[in-house]
C-alpha cells in the first residue's frame, strides 16, 4: 500500500475565514474574563497560530502546550495516550480551552479532559479544527469546531502522515493506491 496527496477538501482561504469566525466567537465567550490555551502538540500549531490572533487584544491570553500520543506513524487509533509533554502553566482556577486539529475517537481528548479536571480547572472548552462525526466514542461537547469532516484521513495546515505534510497551506485527503 503506498499513500499519496489527494485532492484539497478544506482550502486555506476557507481556514483563515472560519478561524476569524471562531475568534470573534471566542472573544464574545470570554469578554470580561481571561483564558488559558492548552494547545495539543504537534498537529495544532498552525491552527493556533492562525485563530489566537483572531482572538480580541482586550482579552488576556495563556498559552502552553501539552503534547501526547496515541497514533504512533500508522493512520489507526492504537487506544492508549501517553503524555509526552507536560504543561507549565497553572491549570487551577483557570478557564482552559483546549486547542486540538482534529477529534477523531475522541480519546486524546478525553484523556487531556480528564488530566486538566484532576488538576483543578475552572473551566474546560474545546477548539477542534476538525472533527469526524459519530467517530467520538466519548460524550462530550465541542465548544468550537473549525469543519466537520468526512471519514477519511487527512493532512496538512500543522496535520501529518509520519511527520510530513504539515507544512501544506490547505488540509487534503491522503489518498491510498
Ligand atoms: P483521537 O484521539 O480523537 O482518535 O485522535 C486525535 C488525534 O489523532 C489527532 O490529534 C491527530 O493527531 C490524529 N488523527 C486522527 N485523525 C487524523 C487524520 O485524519 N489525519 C491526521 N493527520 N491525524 C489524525
Amino acid at each position: 500500500m503506498h499513500r499519496v496527496l489527494g485532492s484539497v477538501l478544506i482550502s486555506s482561504e476557507q481556514i483563515q475565514r472560519r478561524n476569524a469566525e471562531l475568534g470573534r466567537q471566542i472573544s464574545a465567550d470570554y469578554a470580561g474574563g481571561a483564558v488559558t490555551i492548552v494547545a495539543i502538540l504537534k498537529g495544532s500549531f498552525l491552527f493556533l497560530a492562525d485563530m489566537i490572533r483572531q482572538i480580541s487584544p482586550e482579552i488576556p491570553v495563556e498559552v502552553d502546550f501539552m503534547a501526547v500520543s496515541s497514533y504512533g506513524n500508522g493512520t489507526t487509533s492504537t487506544g492508549t495516550v501517553r503524555i509526552e509533554k507536560d504543561l507549565e502553566v497553572t491549570v487551577a482556577g483557570r478557564d482552559i480551552i483546549v486547542v486540538e486539529d482534529i477529534v477523531d475517537t475522541g480519546l486524546t481528548l478525553y484523556q487531556v479532559d480528564r488530566i486538566l479536571a484532576g488538576r483543578g480547572a475552572r473551566t474546560i472548552r474545546v477548539a477542534t479544527l476538525l472533527e469526524k462525526p459519530g467517530n467520538s466514542k466519548y460524550e462530550r461537547k465541542i465548544d468550537y469546531v473549525g469543519f466537520q469532516i468526512p471519514n477519511a484521513f487527512v493532512v496538512g495546515y500543522g496535520l501529518d502522515y509520519a511527520q510530513r505534510y504539515r507544512n501544506l497551506p490547505d488540509i487534503r485527503v491522503l489518498d491510498e493506491i
